[in-house]
């Protein structure tokens, strides 16, 4: 049908029900400017570098032009928040342009802060340089480093002036608009599945959960026949149909614990794990108040909103992902119609999650055949990391030059970098290192692999380089003057994170003393 083309009805805020998007206009931008292009999410897509730098490519993704035979749409979406039932959310910023086919692979192409949706509550729709900075930086940052996310094509702004904060004496504290061009296969979430569901349109449903395997899932359905269904007579759902939407759910939980894996591996506390935010594709998706642990300590949550009850601390993460996916489990169970097979997917994965972390701490420890009692070697490294302020990802790098023949005292030595207060590690503390180096050392004996050949297996999980979050600030805080080179700088070194990258050796580092206060930073 035709496109509306008042801005004003199209976009307006409201309920839709019975949809899984709306067709919605993008807020056409006063002075839009290319900021950062990542070239390779471009040749992803099947972007040239001609494609690049034309006006064409800075009025599609700034929103000024809808590309010719497209419809810009805005999810509809619910979830939930912090533990507690939102109802319907949706994409109140996010607009999916269009999905691009290239090298037999499909990409949806998305702009983050491209104006008001049917999904904005009472928000704008709108973005800030240096929320999309975060998302930009961060995005191909995960990538890198083997952590499944969500791309980010490009950074632009927008020339608008965003209202974000007010400040203390009263004034307005404009800020630059910005918009983010994100890539991911599909932007459907836990909570896609949960809308329909809540509302008992389970004839949507039906047709959300059909079309996201028939084109993300392929592989699940290719010995089932189709099934004409009357709709109001579930009960004639095949039992070939129930099967297909288990091994659905069965393998969006084994990628969200893969993923959870991956987090905790680098360090990564996303902030806000609501059913929202969960890809159905096992993919971080947006990066809001995100953050990344300087000293190792599990509590920790960069989410000032989250503060109290630090529901998405760091050391959370696999519960609540457990958590999630049992709402995705009850989303889908008028599907399946049965709890039994449902319940034995997340029974498998509670009963696995303790052995695949295990697995996982031992190649960052650099033990390449584990055994049940690593767990208890990791256990009290995890305790020890605690009991002084200890940087992660630089205890983690150092522990690769600790060779197999060092006493406890020469390897403690070496990762004393690690430590923020190294004064402090002495007496009891000092004992505690001291015991865990001796089982550490003692357990290496029983590897064959030399010390050069185990350091350049950790040098493969352990980075060197993860976007701190003084890292980001210092990059906002200069785009913020037009300055863009420490932007510039993160991005290139963030693409090889795990190489020594000796020109980069100052970020290899503790976060500074004046970012110890936390940098927030959500919206
Ligand atoms: P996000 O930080 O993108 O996960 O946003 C959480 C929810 O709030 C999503 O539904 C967003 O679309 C919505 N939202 C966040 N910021 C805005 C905004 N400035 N205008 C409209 N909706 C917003
Ligand atoms: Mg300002
Ligand atoms: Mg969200």
């Amino acid at each position: 049908s035709e496109l509306p083309s008042d801005p004003n009805t199209i976009n307006e805020v409201r309920q839709v029900p019975g949809a899984c998007f709306s067709f919605v206009i993008p807020k056409v931008p006063s002075n839009p400017k290319v900021i950062h292009v990542s070239k390779d999410v471009a040749s992803l897509v099947g972007l040239s570098s001609e494609d690049l730098s034309s006006t064409e490519f800075l009025e599609v993704f700034s929103g000024k032009k809808i590309y010719e035979n497209t419809q810009p749409f805005a999810m509809n979406y619910a979830g939930h928040q912090f533990g507690n039932w939102a109802g319907q959310l949706g994409d109140g910023r996010a607009i999916n342009l269009f999905e691009v086919e290239h090298n037999n692979q499909f990409y949806t192409l998305q702009l983050k802060g491209a104006g008001k949706t049917p999904y904005s509550r009472r928000g704008d729709g709108l973005a800030v340089l240096r929320s999309s900075i975060r998302e930009h930086l961060c995005s191909e940052a995960m990538y890198h480093l083997g952590v499944p996310s969500t791309r980010s094509l490009a950074l632009l702004e927008t020339g608008d002036q965003v209202l974000r904060d007010v400040l203390y004496d009263g004034h307005p504290d404009y800020e630059k608009g910005a918009i983010v061009c994100r890539v991911a296969p599909s932007f459907i979430r836990f909570g896609s599945f949960e809308l329909f569901s809540a509302q008992n349109d389970i004839e949507n449903l039906k047709k959300l959960t059909d079309f996201t395997i028939k084109h993300y899932f392929p592989h699940l359905e290719s010995q089932i026949e189709p099934v004409e269904i009357d709709k109001n007579d579930f009960d004639k759902l095949s039992l070939t149909n129930k099967q297909k939407y288990l091994d659905f759910f069965q393998e969006v939980t084994t990628t969200t614990k893969n993923l959870i894996l991956h987090w905790q591996r680098v360090g990564f506390v996303h902030g806000v794990m609501n059913t929202d935010n969960m890809s159905i594709h096992g993919i971080t998706i947006d990066y809001g108040p995100y953050g990344w642990m300087d000293d190792f300590n599990p509590n920790w949550t960069p989410n000032t909103t989250d503060a109290e009850g630090k529901r998405y601390r760091f050391g959370n993460q696999p519960n609540i992902a457990l958590w999630n996916l049992l709402q995705l489990a009850n989303a889908l169970y008028p599907l399946i119609e049965e709890v039994k097979p449902l319940e034995a997917i997340l029974e498998d994965y509670s009963n696995s999650f303790q052995s695949d972390f295990t697995k996982m701490m031992c190649t960052k420890i650099g033990i390449q055949n584990p055994k049940t009692s690593d767990e208890s070697i990791v256990n009290q490294l995890l305790v020890t990391l605690r009991e002084t302020e200890t940087d992660m990802t630089i205890f983690y790098r150092l522990l690769a030059i600790v060779s197999k023949n060092d006493t406890a005292e020469k390897a403690l030595d070496k990762i004393n970098f690690a430590f923020y207060i190294p004064e402090t590690v002495k007496d009891s503390v000092k004992e505690s290192w001291l015991y865990w180096f001796t089982i550490y050392l003692e357990r290496l004996q029983e590897e064959t692999f030399s010390n050069e050949e185990r350091a350049s297996k950790m040098n493969l999980v352990n980075p060197k380089y993860v976007l701190r979050n003084y890292m980001a600030q210092l990059a906002i805080e200069a785009a913020d003057e037009g300055d863009y080179s420490i932007l510039e700088e993160l991005f290139e070194m963030l693409k090889k994170p795990y190489d020594e990258q000796p020109q980069y050796q100052k970020w290899f580092a503790k976060r500074p003393d004046w970012a110890r206060t936390k940098i927030g930073c959500s919206m």
